[in-house]
């Protein structure tokens, strides 16, 4: 049943190498309403954006790849309720998981439904993009106060 969910999905990149560590697929998922001025795809924002694809149809992708998995948009903890069944799949596959946020870590251990969203998520990239601490020559993020949280070790890793 889980496996009819449906997801917008804006974009699949396989092999990228901008959204962690090794070649990833990377997911685009739509929707966000944080509104960071800025932001680099506010076209992402519509939810109703990109195309329907079904949990199993993202699934075939992945599989398509020896890659592991970034989840990004838009912002993927805008849809906690459908989120946990696609994460829960690709770590069934033993591939790692990263998701980029536009919540901090705090706001997502403040919220019992985006706690419990991101349980089994690897790496968390959290927090808004702020235009202010732009920094082009960080890795993986685009703004300063964003963070890679190792969510096994709960600790920032400084790459
Ligand atoms: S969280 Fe990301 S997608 Fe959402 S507004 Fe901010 S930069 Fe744009």
């Amino acid at each position: 049943m889980t496996r009819n969910i449906v997801f917008n999905v804006l974009d699949i990149r396989r092999g990228t190498t901008v959204d962690g560590p090794g070649l990833r697929t990377s997911i685009y998922l739509a929707g966000c309403t944080h509104a960071c001025p800025g932001c680099h795809n506010p076209d992402s924002w519509d939810f109703k954006g990109g195309v329907t694809m079904t949990l199993d149809e993202i699934m075939e992708v992945i599989d398509d790849e020896d890659f592991n998995v970034t989840l990004t948009g838009g912002d993927p903890l805008m849809h906690p309720h459908t989120l946990p069944a696609l994460i829960h799949a690709i770590k069934e596959r033993g591939k790692s998981v990263w998701l980029y946020t536009g919540y901090t870590i705090e706001q997502i251990e403040a919220d019992p439904l985006l706690a419990e969203a991101v349980t089994e998520v690897d790496t968390i990239v959290d927090g808004p993009f702020i235009t202010t601490l732009r920094d082009p020559d960080l890795l993986f993020r685009g703004s300063s106060n964003q963070r890679i949280i190792d969510m096994h070790e709960r600790h920032h890793l400084h790459i």
